[in-house]
């Protein structure tokens, strides 16, 4: 490509079939089984996905990352890719992502729709609004944040004993805006309620997000609404959701959120893409009912989990699939060359000449992954996703190191060719998920104690000598084990090194996670443990990406990505 086109070029020369034709010829659905948002995008109804209950699942490939550069490493992209490539080689493969939120896409340049020619479409509309369903998760979590304010304001009702000044809950907005990130309300007077400090998150961050991409059905999602915690009484005992009596109506603002949407990879392939939670707060990953449904509607569900494995891939295992009884047969780790050398010690201007003995070194770091994977029992093959600067040399050295661990790397040139570019890897990736058992397990059982949850994660996959907290943290935990101890733990670090320190690159050892804080997430059904500093309402850069987002002539999207 002499002269490359953008993502949003590409996406928008695609010649996109009516989505109820790919739901019928791909995955032989009604039309009736279909609810159409416009000609490319599709809702799943309810009943139907009820009715697929007793059909037998597909395999379940997940892809995930070394830990990545900022630029990220290609999961989507390997993602979209691989799905082609698994369609191509005849087998039925459908693919399953997360929806992207509208903060990075007007923040950030970078799209979550994949790239070059392994994307998702119609793009824009994907990566704007797309059918709705992260402005019903914000309403819903908003309905609940002014049905405690309105709570408080008639507060002779009170039978919960809600201290106003001890509210958890916060609002929020699908948006960077750092302006919102504490705020007062009820400023102006008694009628206005009482004034206090409250503040804004990114929807994504948003509780009510984690709960709707974990929840198996509506009953399901109805109750763990309930269990959100919105704050504590004066003597600190936890005030539900359900006390005042606002998940019903929030579950009905989730209906139509609750069902998956279809719709399919530039070269006509279905693709469910549903949910997005943040990776570090919560668990990073497309919804639940989407992977499910995906595994009884096709032989093949290809799927990413955020950030490096570490972190993605661990959460994929010991939340997602623990909750929704899934077990993964093949796990794609997704190597670049030039995170490989960042890995290696190479900075980031220096990333295009060829170092062969940088990415040997940074191998390190791919190496403490796979080891890593192998702890869960999954079948591994990396893909290495190709960039044009890439030298026959570096891609050597890589299949060297993976050849001495027993595993295959392969390259991958989706983001050049689409489908073709991952024949090898889909035989690899079939091959693995031939074995005849599959001997996945999570890293640690329900009944472990938290605190040895978190100890065991440090130690056994970040390489850390131990964990430490303050005196307050430990007692806190010690008082969570009481009601929550089956609880999985969700770590929220940097995803740039194994430690809490993003500047520690390659495979660091010996270190030790400090547990800053810990949050319930009652109604999602996880420890959500802090060690670092989580932003869960982001900013706008100097020059956002928004600057360059326009109509054209035409009525089309420009500028984006
Ligand atoms: P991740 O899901 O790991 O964050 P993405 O697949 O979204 O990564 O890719 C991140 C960015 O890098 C996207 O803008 C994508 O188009 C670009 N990209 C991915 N693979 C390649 C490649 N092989 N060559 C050039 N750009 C790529
Ligand atoms: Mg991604």
């Amino acid at each position: 490509h002499s002269h490359p086109k953008s993502d949003l070029e590409i996406a928008q020369s695609a010649k996109m079939e009516p989505i109820s034709t790919i739901a019928e010829r791909k995955l032989g659905l009604d039309a009736k089984d279909l609810e159409p948002y416009g000609h490319y995008k599709a809702k799943l109804s309810l009943d139907y996905i009820k009715s697929l209950n007793d059909k037998p699942d597909g395999k379940l490939i997940l892809v995930t990352a070394i830990t990545p550069t900022p630029a990220g490493e290609g999961k989507t992209t390997t993602t979209v890719g691989l799905g082609d490539g698994l369609n191509k080689i005849g087998k039925k493969a459908m693919i399953c992502l997360r929806e992207p939120s509208l903060g990075p896409c007007f923040g950030m340049k970078g799209g979550a729709a994949g790239g070059g020619y392994a994307q998702v479409v119609p793009m824009e509309d994907i990566n704007l609004h797309f059918t709705g369903d992260f402005h019903a998760i914000g309403a819903a979590n908003n309905l609940l944040a002014a049905m405690i304010d309105n709570h408080v304001y008639w507060r002779e009702n009170d039978k919960t004993g809600l201290d106003n000044r001890r509210i958890t809950w916060r609002r929020a907005v699908d948006m960077n805006d750092r302006s919102l990130r504490q705020i007062t309300t009820s400023l102006g007077g008694v009628v206005n309620g009482a004034p206090r400090e409250a503040g804004f998150d990114i929807t994504v961050a948003s509780e009510v997000m984690a709960i709707l991409c974990l929840a198996t059905d509506l009953d399901d999602l109805h109750r763990r609404l309930g269990n959100i915690i919105i704050g504590y009484t004066r003597d600190k005992k936890p005030v539900l959701a359900k006390d005042i009596n606002a998940h019903g109506a929030m579950a009905a603002l989730l209906k139509d959120a609750m069902k998956p949407n279809l719709v399919q990879t530039l070269e006509g392939n279905p693709a469910f893409i549903h949910g997005g939670p943040f990776a570090n707060i919560a668990h990073g990953c497309n919804t639940l009912i989407a992977t499910k449904t995906a595994l009884k509607l096709a032989d093949y569900v290809v799927t990413e989990a955020g950030f490096g494995a570490d972190l993605g891939a661990e959460k994929f295992f010991d939340i997602k699939c623990r909750k929704g009884n899934l077990k993964p047969d093949a796990v794609v780790l997704v190597a670049t060359i030039r995170a490989l050398k960042m890995h290696g010690g190479v900075s980031k201007e220096d990333l295009k000449t060829e170092d062969v003995s940088a990415v040997e070194k940074g191998c390190t770091n791919l190496e403490r992954h796979l080891m890593n994977l192998q702890q869960f029992g999954v079948n591994a093959v990396v893909a290495i996703n190709r960039f044009s600067a890439d030298t026959t040399a570096e891609m050597d050295a890589v299949r060297k190191v993976c050849a001495n661990f027993g595993v295959q790397a392969i390259e991958a040139d989706h983001w050049a060719n689409g489908g073709d570019g991952t024949l090898d890897l889909a035989h690899a990736v079939v091959e693995q998920c031939e074995k005849p058992e599959n001997t996945f397990h999570p890293l640690y059982e329900d009944h472990t104690h938290l605190w040895n949850k978190i100890h065991t994660i440090a130690t056994e996959l970040y390489g850390a000598s131990d964990i430490v907290a303050d005196k307050k943290i430990r007692d806190q935990i010690k008082t969570l084990q009481e009601d929550y101890g089956h609880f999985p733990v969700c770590i929220a670090k940097t995803q740039y090194s194994f430690s809490s320190d993003p500047g520690l690159k390659g495979a660091p050892s010996g270190h030790v996670l400090p547990v800053r804080e810990v949050r319930l997430s009652a109604g999602a059904e996880f420890l959500v443990v802090v060690c670092g500093d989580i932003m869960t309402m982001p900013g706008l850069p100097r020059t956002p990406a928004a600057n360059a987002i326009h109509i054209d002539p035409d009525g089309r999207v420009a500028g984006l990505f």
